[in-house]
């Protein structure tokens, strides 16, 4: 801090604010390599541990300006279910994540479902709402139980909302419940196949069991946020499993209402960044209204000779995406009534 400059010159728009880690779809399993359901994608079940704790020794070397790392879900392979190692390989994931210096954020996917129900996660270590910012005076900003979701500020003036994707979904919630009726009813009106996670022969071919999407009441939570980050001229940065950009992701892969969260989040202007995992081969795109839609690709898919993980370097025009191995580097440019002025 000795050669820091006046405040004036600090507002150049290279200085770096803070940083955060991205990682997605490790899906560990204590299993030998297998293949993806179309049998062209090779899986490396157990390497993905050792790619994570690469990743956490080098987020560590940076622990100075990292605030904190996202995991994108999908921590742990729905084979474990199976195998009867779900409980056990969470365990072993998670004392990898122990050796991290900074705060894990973790997001719920489809082979947390497949692990868990709902319940079981809600009093797990999968979840991190402890780490959620409680903005006062505004109760309309504070997420239900019902879903979980919640926003964070792990910089002045940059709020990140992770959001989930399975809140209207079959997977993990109860089959006597109500929810799941409605939820069942949802999918089977947009897909006639017999097996619900086949996308054959759909028009909307992400209507497929393995997605879910956003509920009204986690929407409209949303909005209340994204108003509050709009008032206070806050940069937002949006965090799911699943992707919303049909630009950024194959077409399958999407959140069931998607559309639905794109409208929310195109009428504000605070948000930069949508980070998404699920689709394992990786996708970006910057949509019209300058949101920057990145899938990440997948550790799960990735060789043992390679990497997928990344480093965000938060700038106050920009975000740069400092990718490693299958990762690549992207500069994110806010759009520029989007800048921060300091
Ligand atoms: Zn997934």
């Amino acid at each position: 801090m000795d050669d820091k400059p006046n405040p004036k010159t600090s507002s150049e728009s290279s200085e770096r604010l803070f940083s955060f880690g991205v990682i997605a779809d490790i899906q560990y399993a204590d299993l030998e390599d297998g293949y993806n359901f179309h049998g062209n994608r090779r899986r490396y079940y157990r390497h993905s541990l050792v790619h994570l704790q690469g990743a956490i020794d080098d987020w560590n070397t940076q622990s100075s300006t990292l605030s904190c790392v996202l995991q994108l879900g999908d921590i742990i392979d729905g084979y474990n279910a199976q195998h009867k190692a779900s409980e056990t390989s969470l365990e072993l994931v998670m004392n990898t994540f122990q050796k991290l210096k900074v705060p894990v954020h973790h997001t719920w996917g489809n082979h947390e479902f497949y692990n868990f129900s709902r319940d079981y996660l809600t009093n797990s270590k999968l979840n991190t709402k402890f780490l959620e910012d409680q903005i006062a005076h505004h109760p309309e900003t504070r997420p239900s139980e019902n879903y979980y979701a919640y926003h964070f500020v792990p910089f002045p003036k940059f709020r990140f909302i992770l959001l989930d994707g399975y809140d209207l979904s079959v997977l993990g919630v109860d089959q006597s419940s109500p929810k799941y009726q409605q939820c069942m009813k949802i999918l089977k009106e947009h897909n006639p196949n017999m097996e619900l996670n086949s996308p054959q022969g759909l028009s909307e071919p992400h209507y497929v069991q393995f997605n879910g999407g956003f509920s009204q009441e986690q929407l409209n939570w949303l909005n209340e946020v994204l108003t509050f980050s709009d008032t206070n001229q806050e940069k937002v940065v949006i965090v799911s499993h699943l992707p919303i950009y049909p630009e950024s992701s194959d077409s399958v892969c999407l959140a069931w209402n998607y559309r639905d969260a794109l409208a929310v989040i195109w009428s504000h202007e605070c948000v930069v960044c949508f980070f998404a995992g699920h689709t394992h081969d990786g996708g970006y795109s910057e949509d019209p209204f300058g949101v920057h839609h990145v899938n990440l690709e997948g550790v799960i898919e990735t060789a043992p000779d390679s990497q997928a993980f990344g480093t965000v370097h938060v700038y106050p025009d920009k975000m740069m995406l400092e990718g490693r191995g299958r990762v690549p580097d992207r500069i994110m440019n806010y759009k520029r009534e989007k800048a921060l002025h300091f």
